[in-house]
């Protein structure tokens, strides 16, 4: 089951710089994070139900890295929370859906991710994501 927009997640150079606009709305910027396996620091701004998810690249290999330099700052992905991640990864590929990843890596908090390839998704990359159990997040 898919529960919720979990993140919207967005590609910055400096979460620092892109953080401001937030601050000044009055939400509260969470602790930065690091992702070795997406090469990005993140950090959680929670609004309600859901989050926004500031990306900053670590390295200029960075998946982050390469998004801004084809197609600059911006929103970058849609994650929602699903109940079993596996399940569903299997489901989409017995539908022929186009798979970033076919198994989950591990994303904020533990989380456990996967992201679905935007060609198949009207040009939006969708994460996948399943809170780790009796994870802090
Ligand atoms: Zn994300």
């Amino acid at each position: 089951m898919v529960k919720k927009i979990a993140h919207i997640g967005v590609a910055t150079q400096s979460i620092a710089a892109a953080s401001e606009v937030y601050e000044a709305l009055g939400m509260t910027i969470g602790r930065v994070e690091e992702v070795e396996d997406q090469q990005v620091r993140v950090v959680l701004i929670e609004v309600g139900e859901s989050a926004v998810e500031l990306l900053e690249a670590t390295d200029p290999a960075s998946p982050i890295a390469r998004f801004i330099e084809k197609r600059g700052e911006g929103i970058h992905h849609i994650a929602f929370e699903v109940d079993d991640i596996e399940k569903h990864l299997e489901l989409l590929r017995s539908r022929g859906v186009e798979l970033i990843d076919t198994v989950s890596g591990k994303g904020v908090h533990g989380a456990a991710v996967a992201f679905i390839h935007p060609r198949g998704a009207g040009g939006v990359l969708i994460e996948l994501c399943e809170r780790s159990k009796g994870g802090d997040a």
